[in-house]
């Protein structure tokens, strides 16, 4: 029979000069506490990885480990100090857990696990016991070690995005990797010197170099930043931003439209909102059928849906040149509706043609973004409206960044 104490060194792979000296079961706390003494005369430096002569012990440190099954489970230990010729008096490296962490790494690696299969991080820390600052200074540290990690290989095609952050009109800018499909990087604010700051901090001088295309909306400090710092990228106005600015247009005719027919109590735009909105393709019969009955009478929302809907065919243009002789003819159409909002988009579009048209050379959207805004909208509810910018920076690269994870392992 082997003892509790060796029982347990197995179950750590503690081998010499580590040991068990004592292990403590409190079926009342549901507990287990585990004490390990290191009675070696030497260790590494974590500097350098030389044996040096043990100098003497820190004080007592603990690491919450996987439990002994519903037991809590907790090692306690006096890490040896070493002194070291080069480097001095160091605590040595511990062959359990990282340094400064309060968990071993095993725990590390299940929490890890726990938080990226959990619905959110409330249902995360009530498995794990841990709570909010517990699990962001797990997430902390494993984007930290992540970020150091990851490779800096060409990124050929990028997204660049604004989300709000906090109500009361803050903003992040995110940057995106779309061909891997990950978030790259994420800052505070939406103008020039944010985007300038994102560009530096996601990728270095070479991979700036190698950019070749860039997915935005049409933001001036966007714009201005890409062509200074990205030499070589072409700018792709982005399909999904041109359709919201199409969207907001056809919205805006809508309500104010609806606000003049309420006037004489006519209420046919009552509630139709999703019917403009929703691609056809989207809509029920029913619906189609409300949406045709409606057009019967020539309001300015259809005339605003129309273009709209005209629009969607020059993406499917086959090159550039199609597309520009296209664009000509939905701008006279978008014009000659006469309606404020949709020449406001139209000129604007107009404006901004020459990176439209890039699309037909390089195909990037923002499409694939979507899914990482569904997962971004998740960590923002989950988050309670994050206070703190630099947790929410974190929750993202943690979810959103594809990074590697995994606790550090110790040589
Ligand atoms: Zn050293």
């Amino acid at each position: 029979m082997i003892s509790t104490i060796e029982h347990y060194e197995i179950l750590l792979g503690l081998t010499s000069p580590w040991e068990v000296t004592k292990v403590e079961l409190s079926t009342e706390q549901l507990k287990v506490d585990i004490h390990i003494t290191h009675i070696g005369e030497s260790a590494c430096c974590p500097e350098c990885g030389q044996d040096c002569r043990v100098y003497d012990h820190s004080p007592e440190r603990t690491w919450r480990h996987l439990d002994t099954m519903q037991f809590e489970t907790t090692l306690h230990c006096r890490p040896p100090r070493v002194k070291c010729n080069e480097h001095g008096v160091k605590t040595a490296a511990i062959p359990w857990a990282g340094k400064h962490s309060r968990f071993t790494q095993l725990f590390e690696a299940f929490a890890i696990n726990v938080m990226i299969a959990s619905r959110s991080l409330q249902e995360a820390g009530k498995l794990l016991r841990l709570n909010w600052q517990q699990l962001h200074s797990l997430m902390k540290r494993a984007v930290e070690r992540g970020l150091d990690r990851r490779v800096a290989d060409e990124i050929p095609w990028v997204g660049m995005d604004e989300k709000s952050f906090r109500k009361g009109h803050k903003y992040v800018s995110i940057i995106n990797d779309i061909e891997e499909g990950r978030v790259l990087d994420v800052v505070e604010g939406r103008e020039g010197k944010a985007a300038d700051k994102l560009i530096n901090k996601a990728l270095n001088e070479k991979q700036r170099e190698m950019v070749c295309g860039v997915s935005i909306d049409m933001s001036a400090p966007y714009i201005s930043a890409i062509n200074r710092l990205l030499p070589h990228a072409d700018i792709v106005h982005d399909k999904f931003h041109i359709s919201q600015h199409l969207n907001n247009a056809v919205d805006k005719t809508r309500r104010q439209e609806h606000r003049v027919l309420m006037k004489d109590k006519d209420e046919i735009l009552k509630g139709t909102k999703f019917l403009w909105l929703k691609g056809v393709d989207h809509l029920s019969d029913e619906s189609l059928a409300q949406l045709e009955s409606i057009k019967k009478r020539e309001l300015n929302v259809s005339k605003a849906w129309y273009i709209r809907e005209l629009f969607v065919h020059f993406w499917a243009r086959r090159d550039a040149v199609f597309a520009q002789s296209y664009f000509d003819y939905w701008y006279k159409e978008a014009f000659g509706t006469g309606l404020p909002e949709v020449r406001k988009v139209a000129r604007m579009l107009k404006k901004h043609l020459a990176n439209i048209l890039t699309y037909f050379d390089c195909y990037i959207t923002n499409a694939f973004s979507e899914g990482i805004n569904s997962k971004i909208q998740t960590i923002k509810a989950n988050a309670r409206g994050f206070r703190n910018f630099e947790n929410y920076r974190i929750s993202i690269l943690f979810f959103c960044g594809k990074l590697d994870l995994a606790p550090q392992k110790l040589t």
